[in-house]
């Protein structure tokens, strides 16, 4: 049972560790409404750690639900200027974000798919510009989950409301090394230390590409971009802030080339795309590119997740997640990315992270795509690790180097 103390103890956790406050920073925090309460714990640590201004966004669902169905699509198209100009405004203070997920998974299943897709869009175009700020780590960011008893019931639907709360309350506080007794900030700086070591190991053997194989049926062939640099734990800011931007983390992850994907892959577990769950499902690739996929539930939400924009059918992200990692040894399924992606191996499709380019962060779009990256509005993990998945890294002499074997790290 997750106490109060638990609660301030995350708290301190993500403003210390998670988004790391400097003095004088702004910090804005997306948050639901429901989860007022620690919102406010978060606000008095950020103040109490130097926040210049700690400014929050709302969120329900149950109101965004009512504005797809009640708006017309050209109102949801329109994205005004000065919600632009709030974020530019923030970005150009150099502010930290904190961002708490706690909705129900699927929440959005039966809102018209075509207005979501129309008001995303709308939204990704005209913040095009302000979405590098996160991406290429230009200030701190974290992510994190709350339980809500409404996404509680959709991991454990047996149970009664205040069984499953309890039970996924206690499995996200215990896979984010949060316990009643423990010191979570000196836990995760040896977590931290311990994937910035696997990362360091890959990065020595420079592959060219990576060979998955699985039971499920994967056999899957991704060649990395020049000057790669694989990236666990933590990252840093220009300005040299260390932060961890996904609490919990469990994965070593790397870039893609573009048209260097071919074979196919097999989802391991369903994909919660914008509120729509898209499950058992294979995507084969040809150079790069998705060029044949099905899927037993979803398949209409993971049409448009391919054709959402050019970059959308092709990869940005791969991510090494070992089989043994307490979100997988858990066994439970979240429904939710941030917990999802850290218990198994994972690709995205979409938009890649420059920091895994040498240099990335710093290189125009040109750059990066000289160098073979992808480029998408959007990115979304799916995963496809098993207990049985096997790694080749594949060295540009031609050697081959096991890395995985029945899901976990060889070396
Ligand atoms: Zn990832
Ligand atoms: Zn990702």
């Amino acid at each position: 049972m997750v106490s109060e103390n638990m609660y301030e103890k995350l708290a301190e956790l993500v403003v210390k560790k998670g988004v790391n406050v400097q003095k004088d920073q702004p910090v804005v925090i997306q948050a639901f409404v429901h989860d007022a309460a620690f919102v406010r714990m978060l606000a008095v640590r950020a103040y109490e750690a130097g926040a210049r201004y700690v400014s929050v966004e709302w969120r329900d669902t149950e109101l965004s639900k009512m504005a797809y169905r009640y708006e017309t699509p050209e109102v949801l198209s329109e994205v005004p200027q000065w919600k632009y100009d709030k974020t530019k405004y923030q970005h150009d203070g150099g502010a930290c974000y904190i961002s708490i997920h706690s909705e129900k998974p699927g929440a959005m299943a039966d809102v018209d798919g075509e207005k979501l897709r129309i008001a995303n869009m709308a939204y990704y175009t005209k913040m095009a510009d302000l979405l590098d700020y996160t991406t290429n780590n230009e200030g701190q960011w974290c992510v994190i989950g709350l339980p809500s008893v409404e996404w509680a019931k959709v991991v454990f639907p047996a149970l009664s409301d205040e069984e499953a709360f309890e039970k996924l309350g206690d499995a996200i506080f215990a896979v984010t090394r949060v316990t009643e007794d423990n010191d979570p900030i000196a836990e995760w700086d040896r977590h931290d230390r311990e994937m910035i070591e696997h990362a360091d190991k890959l990065n020595a053997y420079r592959f060219e590409k990576l060979h998955f194989t699985s039971g499920l049926g994967t056999d899957l062939t991704v060649e990395l971009v020049k000057g790669h640099i694989w990236v666990g734990g933590g990252c840093v800011t220009p300005k040299g802030v260390y932060f961890d931007p996904n609490m919990p983390t469990e994965e070593c992850f790397c870039m893609p080339a573009k048209t260097g994907t071919n074979g196919v892959v097999y989802a391991s577990m369903p994909l919660n795309y914008n509120g729509k769950l898209i499950d058992g499902f294979w995507l084969r690739f040809e150079n790069g590119r998705v060029v044949d996929f099905d899927a037993k539930k979803g398949k209409d939400a993971l049409a448009q997740l391919l054709s959402f924009d050019e970059g959308s059918s092709y990869l940005g992200e791969v991510a090494l997640v070992p089989y043994d990692s307490p979100i997988s040894q858990s066994g439970i399924l979240f429904f939710n990315t941030l917990y999802d992606e850290n218990a198994a191996c994972h690709l995205a499709l979409g938009r890649p992270y420059p920091e895994n380019i040498e240099g990335g962060v710093r290189m125009s779009k040109e750059e990066l795509a000289a160098h073979g990256a992808n480029d998408s509005m959007q990115h979304e993990d799916f995963m496809f690790g098993t207990a049985d998945m096997a790694i080749d890294g594949i060295r540009a002499d031609g050697s081959v180097v096991p890395v995985f074997r029945d899901g976990n790290y060889v070396f």
